[in-house]
């Protein structure tokens, strides 16, 4: 677990977040794990925890989360949100991590450039992790709308 710095504390930070996205999706989470169990991500680097980020926002560890590059891995596959018990979607708080990072200068320009070619595998990833997923049956209001075109028999 990250050092907790109290001077860096932000405790509204947790609440800014959940504005965005809607309240209920991250005071609910009760680091069950599953997320992190199921993510194709973790699989490939080993630091990359959804939970764990969680954790760190509620705790309020804004400029640790912002300044972070794990917030850029997330592949946006929803396969966390077809497990969570609680129903949070950590892709929508990655892309508001992402963006506020960006707004704020947490990120500059290489970084971005640099990171171009990881995106691209993260993203094929995605799109093979969302395959299997709906392979397996799960699909859903979860399943982004061109994979339901595309597999559902209904
Ligand atoms: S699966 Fe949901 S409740 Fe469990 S740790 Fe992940 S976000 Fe929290
Ligand atoms: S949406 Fe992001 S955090 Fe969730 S399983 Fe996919 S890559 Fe992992």
């Amino acid at each position: 677990m990250d050092t907790v710095a109290l001077k860096k504390i932000d405790p509204d930070f947790k609440n800014e977040i959940a504005e965005k996205i809607g309240l209920q999706e991250i005071k609910p989470c009760y680091a069950c794990g599953s997320c992190t169990g199921v993510c194709p991500v973790r699989e490939i680097v080993e630091d990359f925890d959804p939970r764990r980020l969680i954790h760190m926002i509620i705790l309020g560890m804004r400029e640790q989360v912002l300044s972070s590059d794990l917030i850029w891995f997330c592949c946006q596959c929803n396969s966390c949100y077809f497990v969570c018990p609680q129903g949070i979607r950590f892709s929508r708080i990655a892309a508001e991590l992402q963006r506020i990072a960006m707004t704020e200068g947490f990120v500059d320009n290489d970084f971005l450039k640099r990171f171009s070619p990881v995106n691209d595998h993260l993203l094929d990833l995605c799109r093979r992790t969302m395959f299997e997923k709906v392979k397996q049956g799960l699909r859903g209001p979860q399943t982004i709308p061109c994979w339901r075109k595309n597999t559902c028999k209904e």
